[in-house]
């Protein structure tokens, strides 16, 4: 499956691309520069004289390479990671194993002090957690081995410098194994929040989502409604509520078993879905009732809606499932209304469609409740 890029990770791409360049740029100019004034450069310095070219050639193509975007950031970053690994690597070799001067190793150990803990921090940005603690481990190991060897070769043997070698050197490997569990626990950490991220998002879905028809559930579009009051009551427009329930789906359970019963109401949430206009929410409220907000839509819109939808629904065939009819209760929303009222005006309307024969949409612009004594 082909990953999907989401915008946060082109724009992070396009910034890492830009600050990357720079820092290319930057790090091509000081080696030369730095080469430069050593020239002309000392004979005999034949590890200068070769390095510093192939350090050169290194950042240019990488300083290029992080311009074109066919070429993947993950693939200039292992790259650029590898290369400070392989100029570190060189740099130990020399000072520990191959270079029998104290004082020049010294000066080694402490130009790449900085730079250790920094491959590390690129390590654990770059790669996955696994991959990252891999190769830190082989890092961090690699120095141990250098460490060692010097010991073994100069320092049990050698006097005060050379002791003074092996301390720089174990403080170094000290401090990147200390870094090194230190990245570990924060990336671990993370790799947990995100793990606790994506649990609570499908909590989140599940909460809000009515199971067998994926669509809101009641707790969900009631949700909606309540805040959509809450808007119009800083900001008045209008609003409406269309309440639906299926006629005589007992009936279709009955003669048909509960299962196709199910498969009809998906049936009936599709049908919906793709007749609704963009943007009105629509939910399941139970059972074989659903409940539809229509955003600024005022009364007569929202009936004229329910009854396109009433006949979309009427009208639909599918192989297998038997044809089924809906009765619509439509109201709009009144100066501080709430949801519990404009539900029992729908619910009202609703009834009122199921008594004059079924498959029809009522509306009930306002409460009158039938007990109410005549004036
Ligand atoms: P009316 O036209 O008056 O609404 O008649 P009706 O048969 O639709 O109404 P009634 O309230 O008597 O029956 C509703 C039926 O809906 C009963 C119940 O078994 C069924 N029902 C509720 N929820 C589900 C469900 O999730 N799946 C299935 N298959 N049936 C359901
Ligand atoms: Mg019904
Ligand atoms: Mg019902």
């Amino acid at each position: 499956m082909g990953e999907v890029r989401t915008d946060d990770e082109g724009w992070l791409d396009s910034v890492k691309r830009r600050v990357y360049g720079g820092i290319f740029a930057v790090v091509l100019l000081a080696t030369l520069s730095v080469w430069a004034l050593d020239w002309p450069l000392p004979s005999g310095s034949w590890v200068w004289i070769v390095s510093v070219p192939v350090v050169i050639g290194w950042v240019g193509v990488l300083a290029i390479a992080s311009l074109v975007e066919r070429v993947p950031m993950r693939v200039i970053e292992a790259a650029a990671l590898f290369g400070c690994e392989v100029t570190l690597v060189a740099l130990l070799s020399y000072a520990l194993l191959a270079s029998p001067r104290p004082h020049d190793a010294l000066t080694v150990l402490l130009w790449v002090s900085p730079w250790t803990p920094a491959i590390l921090l690129g390590v654990f940005v770059t790669f996955e957690l696994r991959a990252a603690v891999g190769l830190a481990t082989a890092s961090v190991a690699l120095l141990a081995a250098f460490v060692l060897a010097h010991y073994f070769t100069y320092g049990r043997s050698g006097g005060a410098p050379e002791l003074a070698v092996t301390a720089a050197s174990t403080g170094l490997l000290s401090v990147n194994a200390f870094f090194a569990t230190g990245l570990f626990l924060l990336a671990r950490l993370k790799h947990r929040y995100g793990e606790m991220q994506a649990a609570q998002e499908v909590l989140t879905r599940l909460a809000n989502t009515d199971e067998l028809t994926g669509i809101a559930n009641r707790r969900n579009i009631l949700r909606a409604c309540d805040k959509e009051l809450a808007r119009r009551a800083r900001n008045p427009r209008p609003f409406s509520a269309i309440l639906f329930d299926i006629d005589h789906f007992k009936r279709v359970n009955d003669k048909l078993g509960h299962p196709t019963g199910d498969e009809v109401l998906k049936r009936i949430t599709d049908v919906m879905n793709a007749a609704l206009r963009e943007g009105d929410d629509f939910g399941r409220l139970g059972g074989e009732e659903f409940l539809i907000l229509a955003y600024d839509t005022d009364l007569s819109t929202a009936a004229s809606l329910a009854d396109r939808l009433r006949a979309v629904l009427a009208s639909d065939r599918v192989t297998g499932l038997p044809r089924v009819t809906a009765s619509f209760g439509v109201t709009a929303a009144l100066p501080d209304d709430s949801t519990s009222a404009m539900l029992s005006r729908a619910d009202r309307a609703l009834y009122a469609a199921k008594q004059r024969g079924r498959d029809r949409v009522e509306v009930q612009a306002a409460w009158v409740p039938s007990s109410t004594p005549p004036p």
